[in-house]
């Protein structure tokens, strides 16, 4: 068959990018790469999944196998929900649903959130992987104007009512490594409310704060309209894909049931051995280690640039997470500077794909804490 023309109007949409192409070689191992959004490997608890895999086979192996409910393992849906309750802001294990990765909540709700032509707000830049799971819905982008504190919320004014919904990342942003300042998110949460805005807040690098603890979340502040999204990814493996979304109860029983269509439900045996592993603490000790590795990459890339970037390129200081945010002196184009970077074997991803609309040729993201310091220097 012709597949072109047996493709949906909806896939025949999705492009493949340039950028794609180019970075393929980015998994040469000579290449120094600054371009995968990869977490540090000798982080990931591989002898405590060895042992925690080992304990749950040993003790519940059948159960471990079988089939289970959509919602997701409950001992694990409880230790999310006590985790990530506040005092103003208390969350319900019946509100979490296990996802296979956080992606999978964005493609979730974009499933049972977007129709053709609805308003999604975006930051100016945002993640990637968000646009690409929000574009297979037809949406039309709206960008907020952002700096490096995040997206301003006094930008947002009465035309934006109506929007399905907001999606914000406000800890150590993929992109750009930047923080929503504290005092924003509270006149964000007001805004949602006078603007009746239904939030979506992605919170993968939250836990990777270099120095303190991240402001509070989005959800605390405004729970009944904040869909709430958590990974294991970037505190255990991303390699075990299990993630979380937190929703008001409504919506939660429509992803359910999205979710259901999907896969059935996220890897009983993987659900069950992470909950093996973070159960009695482990992460108390694991994050710090995670935080402490990240920081100390920073500082390395942070050095190297301030030692050889030359006059007229700019970069942001990270406080937590893993990517910064640089930017070119004005008119020079990244995409064309990977293209020469590659050819001398380093690599890194150009901003321009992370705009939802007016993109900057001379953006772009590096991604720091897979490369020893030395190779960074
Ligand atoms: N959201 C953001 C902002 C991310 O950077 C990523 C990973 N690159 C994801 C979601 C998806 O993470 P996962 O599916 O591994 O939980």
């Amino acid at each position: 068959p012709n597949f072109e023309t047996l493709f949906s109007g909806r896939a025949r949409a999705i492009q493949s990018s340039a950028i794609r192409e180019i970075l393929k070689v980015t998994e040469r191992p000579d290449i120094i790469s600054f371009a995968g959004g990869l977490p540090a490997p000798e982080t990931f608890p591989v002898k405590e999944t060895l042992a925690a895999m080992e304990r749950v086979l040993t003790g519940c192996g059948r159960e471990a196998l079988q089939y289970s409910t959509t919602e997701g393992f409950a001992p694990l849906r409880e230790w999310i929900a006590a985790r990530n309750s506040t005092p103003e802001a208390p969350v319900h294990p019946d509100q979490v649903l296990m996802v296979s990765g956080s992606q999978q909540g964005l493609d979730l709700l974009a499933k049972v959130l977007i129709d053709p032509g609805d308003t999604v707000l975006v930051e100016t830049p945002t993640y990637l992987g968000a646009l690409q799971a929000f574009s297979l819905f037809e949406p039309k982008y709206v960008s907020i104007p952002s700096d490096g504190d995040g997206l301003m919320p006094e930008t947002m004014n009465g035309s934006l009512r109506g929007a399905k919904f907001l999606y914000c990342l406000p800890n150590f942003q993929n992109p750009t490594g930047r923080l929503l300042a504290e005092e924003r998110r509270y006149r964000l949460a007001e805004k949602a409310r006078e603007l009746d805005l239904l939030i979506l807040e992605d919170d993968p690098y939250g836990e990777l704060s270099y120095a303190g603890d991240t402001p509070r979340t989005i959800r605390s502040l405004a729970p009944e309209r904040t869909v709430y999204m958590g990974s294991f990814s970037k505190i255990l493996a991303p390699g075990i894909r299990l993630g979380y979304v937190i929703a008001p109860t409504a919506l939660r029983a429509k992803l359910v049931q999205a979710k259901q269509a999907t896969d059935l439900h996220t890897s009983t045996l993987a659900q069950m051995a992470a909950y093996e592993v973070v159960k009695d603490g482990f992460l108390n000790g694991h994050i710090p280690t995670i935080r402490k590795l990240y920081s100390d990459q920073c500082q390395a890339m942070l050095g190297a640039l301030s030692r050889h970037m030359p006059e007229g390129v700019r970069w942001n200081s990270p406080k937590g997470g893993m990517f910064l945010w640089a930017e070119l002196p004005k008119g020079m184009d990244a995409g064309a500077l990977l293209a020469k970077a590659v050819e001398n074997n380093v690599a890194f991803v150009p901003g321009m794909p992370f705009f939802a609309a007016n993109p900057s040729i001379e953006a772009l993201r590096l991604a720091f804490v897979t490369v020893p310091p030395p190779r960074i220097e």
